[in-house]
């Protein structure tokens, strides 16, 4: 039988009915056999997830703050849980040991991993499925990285002996025991471990959205749900900062090729976005698979005659913003001119100390930094097969007044990249939408 890996994400699992609903969902297919969970997540707007209250129970404790107050809420919202499931079940005991954890100055990594560990048990309680401590399964090196081959070979041989299990996200194991949390949303790593140990036939990550969208829907009306993408496109796309699933969490699923599959808890009837090998993806007749963007990018041009003949030129220039502890992002040349494009933060206080040093170092006729500067993807695997990509792209922007100030184009051949002004940033994405996914 072909196995499904779960993971639902902290709103998913927030209050009672949302429990419920995740019941009927892993029920409804029998192949759906391991799920990985996420602590209580927000159940409206102004709620706080259970962990950052698990954050701020270790600060409050570490300041040699009352935590009664903090921790109280923290039981109620598992409490509620319990008692809406009409569970016969008491965490009493683990709060106790929590809580004096807590007080006796755990770890921020112990602490915070517990809102996993207790809406997992409670889950396995409900569903009657095993219950397995991602401490014993899930492993970190002594430098802090994960630990792949340990928890390869402990987790198969743990699955072994369970048909059906659910597994807290977000932490595992260091050498010595202690607990390790992964960074922050942290859980979608955990399934894709898990999807990955297992070869599992599919990772299906729910959350409350029906997918990933083409364009940010706070600069675009209502846009389209993406429903395929490869593993390379997402990546491009997040870069980018369009996010759906810890960037992390794609690479175990990648290396084994199993797709993942967004969907949303709310509406299980959507399809949702599926995330796969670019092998598996089916031919679209869509131009673009999303547009997607950040402002705050700085850009340092430098002009020197004859530069494309001289060696070393460009590894000159780079060494410098290396010596600053400045990463590039995207690095356009022309014959006689190269540009380096850095987040805007990592500069502001040394421009003119880099420029100097730029001067001395290449002996450049020019240097000329531009701040305000924001980047956007376009991104989409028919854009180079097709002739007029290009032009209905510049045109585009062209018609809405807008100056593109850099262009890049990636060497996977997947997307184009240009620079225009900060403020033009949300007309520029609203253009490319409507040029490629409206017409
Ligand atoms: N609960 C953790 C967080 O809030 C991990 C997760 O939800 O994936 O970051």
């Amino acid at each position: 039988m072909e196995i499904k890996v779960l993971k639902f994400g902290g709103t998913s699992l927030a209050d009672g009915s949302q429990f419920k609903k995740v019941a009927n969902i892993v029920r409804s297919d029998i192949q759906r056999r391991y799920i990985v969970a996420s602590a209580p997540g927000k159940r409206f707007n102004d709620d706080v997830k259970v962990t950052d209250m698990l954050y701020e129970s270790f600060k409050l404790a570490k300041n040699n703050d009352n935590i009664d107050e903090i921790f109280q809420k923290i039981e109620d919202r598992f409490n509620m849980i319990i008692h809406e499931l009409n569970l016969s079940f008491s965490l009493d005991n683990e709060f106790k040991k929590i809580k004096r954890e807590i007080l006796n100055h755990g770890t921020s990594d112990y602490i915070s991993s517990r809102g996993e560990y207790l809406n997992a048990m409670i889950l396995a309680e409900y569903l009657g499925f095993d219950f397995i401590d991602a401490a014993k399964v899930i492993f970190f090196n002594e430098d802090g990285s994960f630990d792949e081959d340990t928890t390869n070979k402990v987790l198969s041989n743990t699955l072994k002996n369970h048909e059906y299990a659910i597994i807290p996200g977000f932490y595992g194991s260091m050498p010595n025991g202690d607990i390790k949390t992964f960074s922050r949303g942290g859980s979608d790593i955990t399934g894709s471990i898990v999807a990955s140990t297992i070869n599992a036939s599919i990772y299906e990550n729910w959350t409350d959205v029906s997918g990933m969208l083409m364009a940010d829907p706070r600069i675009v009306d209502k846009p389209q749900v993406i429903d395929v993408i490869s593993y390379r496109e997402l990546r491009e796309l997040s870069y980018m900062g369009a996010t759906v699933i810890h960037e992390d969490a794609i690479f175990p699923v990648r290396k084994s090729a199993i797709p993942i599959n967004i969907r949303n808890t709310n509406r299980p009837s959507d399809n949702g976005t599926m995330i796969v090998p670019s092998t598996l993806r089916k031919d679209t007749d869509k131009m673009i698979t999303g547009v997607a963007g950040k402002t705050g990018f700085s850009s340092i041009t430098i002009e020197k005659a004859m530069m494309n003949q001289e060696l070393g030129f460009g590894r000159k220039v780079l060494e410098i913003f290396e010596r600053h502890k400045i990463s590039f992002q995207h690095l356009p040349t022309g014959i006689d001119t190269m540009s380096v494009i850095v987040d805007t933060p990592s500069l502001i206080d040394i421009a003119d100390d880099i420029s100097t040093e730029i001067y001395r170092y290449v002996k450049a006729d020019k240097i000329k930094i531009v701040h305000g500067l924001a980047m956007i993807a376009i991104v989409g695997r028919n854009l180079l097969k097709t002739k007029d990509s290009a032009a209905r792209l510049f045109t585009a922007l062209y018609k809405a007044d807008i100056n593109i100030q850099m262009i890049d184009q990636g060497s996977s051949e997947l997307n184009f990249i240009v620079g225009v002004a900060d403020d033009d940033y949300p007309a520029a994405i609203k253009a490319i939408y409507d040029e490629f996914v409206r017409k």
